[in-house]
């Protein structure tokens, strides 16, 4: 039996179509401007989103770090959830690396910042304080999808204050897919975008920065400062346009199976958070290291998480979630 790998999104393995995209990809060196596989993704992840160019990068944690540092400079600040991975999940590489000061502050229930929370954390013009240059937000924000009309008012109120708005959108196409819009429908709304290939997509490696021409030279000349320049790229671009062509529709799979093994669960007893994309939130408290090895028994890798998260993605069937819920159906009768 396969192993079932529920801890996240980003275990999937290329699938064959992939696989033939990567072996035929044609290259070149890349920090030439020369794989011509590179400069498609990048042409066309822009176009579609909407983006005069983007910049293809190792990871969604080097496309923020870029992001971030191409909107700010030493000393200047950026406003972001306390729970937000750009804040939380990247080694304070912001901090560190561009002496960014991030200013975070809690994220609601649904995933967004409170606009009035925001505006009173805007620094006045003064020498004590940092400046305050960017807003930075998530979607999907662990699982749940920012409300367009949110979208809207958060762009009006970073214009009206003079703020760039930045996108974590790591899974951008689970929340396009999730609302049914176009995702440049969501992204039309920021400055700057960064989407993982890696995650729901499907694709081994990359993710990609999306932004205007100045913005996206700064972030490839910041690229090469952190070491993030490649050279035959291509034919992990391949995988992401790959992805991109036949990757996106199938997360509504995804979906169906995190919703179907969330009621199921609720179902059977457990306290689960509401599902809205491919991240199943359970509150399992201090059985969670035991369930953890239970499940292993079984073939399920999990998390030993209390509040214990479950990531659907194209590796993972309707048949083995059947697996997983009747195995916590076990559990809980034990
Ligand atoms: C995974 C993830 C990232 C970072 O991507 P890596 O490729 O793992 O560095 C950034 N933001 C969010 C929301 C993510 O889930």
């Amino acid at each position: 039996m396969s192993v079932i790998d529920l801890r996240s999104d980003t275990v999937t393995q290329p699938t064959p179509g992939m696989r033939d995209a990567m072996a035929s990809a044609p290259s070149g060196d890349d920090v030439y401007g020369e794989d011509p596989s590179v400069n498609l993704l990048e042409a066309e992840l822009a176009q579609r989103l909407g983006f005069a160019a983007a910049l293809f990068v190792p990871t969604g944690t080097m496309s923020n770090l870029l992001a971030l540092m191409a909107h700010c400079e030493r000393g200047e600040e950026y406003i972001v959830g306390q729970q937000a991975h750009t804040y939380k999940y990247e080694g304070g590489g912001a901090a560190v690396l561009g002496s960014i000061q991030p200013q975070p502050l809690e994220v609601q229930a649904d995933g967004s910042l409170d606009l009035a929370q925001v505006a009173e954390a805007i620094k006045p013009d003064d020498f004590h304080f940092a400046r305050t240059r960017l807003l930075a937000l998530e979607n999907t924000m662990q699982g749940k999808v920012l409300p367009m009309s949110y979208l809207a008012a958060a762009r009006a109120f970073t214009r009206e204050h003079g703020l760039a708005l930045h996108l974590d959108g790591a899974r951008l196409y689970n929340a396009a897919v999730k609302l049914g819009v176009e995702a440049r429908e969501i992204a039309g709304h920021f400055d700057s975008v960064s989407v993982c290939l890696s995650k729901g997509l499907g694709a081994p490696v990359g993710s990609v920065l999306c932004g205007a021409s100045a913005l996206i030279a700064r972030a490839r000349r910041l690229r090469k400062m952190v070491g993030g320049g490649m050279r035959q790229a291509g034919s992990l671009a391949a995988a992401g346009l790959y992805a991109l062509d036949h990757q996106v529709a199938r997360l509504a799979d995804d979906h169906a199976n995190a919703q179907w093994l969330g009621d199921e669960l609720r179902r059977a007893g457990y306290s689960v958070e509401p599902v809205q994309t491919n991240m199943v939130y359970v509150q399992i408290g201090e059985q969670a290291q035991a369930l953890k090895a239970f499940a292993q028994a079984r073939g399920i890798k999990l998390s030993a998480a209390p509040r214990l998260r479950m990531v659907t993605h194209l590796d993972v069937s309707r048949a083995q979630i059947e697996h997983v819920l009747a195995t916590f159906v076990e559990f809980s009768r034990k």
